[in-house]
């Protein structure tokens, strides 16, 4: 059995750019792809382990030059399968509802509602298509993936959180955390929808980790202070723990791409295909048996 090609990705959250600036994350810069939806964020191919990575930078490359609700995520998606992507992973930097996350910490998210209101959330506009399962909504083989990585790093972690994608850019009143709190959510950040349904509608593997940055509003009492990040949510040694945790993403990527290697070969060893046990890569395949959706993705969106 010829060895599945896999192309790993990750998509960087907020201050992914003082990586790249800082040349923690250094590579190939491959620069914004066209795509029908408009350019999307520069990609960079990043050689790590063995592997060339594609990396891309959610907010921009040089400082926090988009907010969560004006992200091309239809472009940044779309650029990233057009490079052959086959597994995302995510980073992002939410807030906590549940006071048992705690800043600097991390968390491999399992599930998440989605209360954003404003963004052109699928491939599929004015088409039949996209009528998909979300029993998974994070991949379970890559989220198993980054729970060994985190064990064997032995970062402090949580491997299970559910998040609530919110609107902004404003963050969220006392009342609206409140209410989060009681349908279960875990974590509150604004960018993983509907970046995570864009990725399976593309059959892409996707899951996303947090490392989490504040106490959402009301979790703590917090008093206001203005003119600093978060006014007064975070404390100074919880934005250092939170700037530790973002320098630990180049060693976690590392460890990530190792761990894919291994599974790969593993998988291949045993002669199955790749992945064994989800579904991300087969989400349109009712499409295609029906003769509805050709092989090639490209031609699904231009309906
Ligand atoms: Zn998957």
């Amino acid at each position: 059995m010829p060895r599945q090609r896999i192309r790993l990705a990750i998509i960087g959250g907020s201050q992914a750019y003082t990586l790249l600036q800082s040349k923690a994350l250094s590579g190939k810069r491959l620069g914004p792809v066209s795509t029908p939806y408009g350019p999307s964020q520069p990609l960079y191919e990043i050689p790590i382990s063995r592997r060339r990575i594609l990396f891309l930078s959610r907010h921009g490359e040089k400082r926090y030059e988009v907010t969560a609700p004006f992200v091309n995520y239809r472009a940044n998606i779309y650029a990233l399968k057009e490079h052959g992507a086959t597994h995302i992973v995510a980073w992002t930097g939410p807030g906590a509802i549940n006071p048992a996350f705690t800043p600097g910490s991390f968390a491999v998210m399992t599930d998440m509602i989605d209360e954003t209101r404003r963004r052109p959330s699928t491939f599929f506009e004015n088409s039949g298509f996209g009528f998909i399962r979300m029993g998974d909504v994070f991949c379970p083989n890559l989220r198993s993936l980054l729970v060994r990585v985190l064990r064997r790093l032995r970062y402090e972690f949580c491997d299970h959180a559910t998040y609530v994608c919110t609107e902004g850019p404003r963050l969220e009143t006392p009342a609206e955390i409140r209410m989060y709190a009681k349908l279960g959510a875990d974590l509150v950040g604004m960018t993983l929808a509907p970046e995570a349904f864009l990725a399976r509608e593309l059959e892409m593997c996707y899951a996303a980790l947090a490392y989490v940055t504040n106490f959402a509003e009301g979790v703590k009492q917090r008093r206001f202070r203005n003119g600093e990040l978060f006014e007064g949510l975070a404390t100074s040694t919880e934005k250092q723990r939170v700037g530790q945790a973002v320098k630990r993403f180049p060693s976690i990527i590392g460890a990530l791409a190792q761990q894919l290697d291994r599974a790969t070969q593993e998988v291949s060893r045993a002669r199955k295909p790749l992945p064994p046990g989800c579904h991300c890569q087969r989400a349109m395949e009712r499409y295609r048996k029906q003769g509805l959706l050709s092989e090639d993705w490209h031609e699904w969106l231009s309906r």
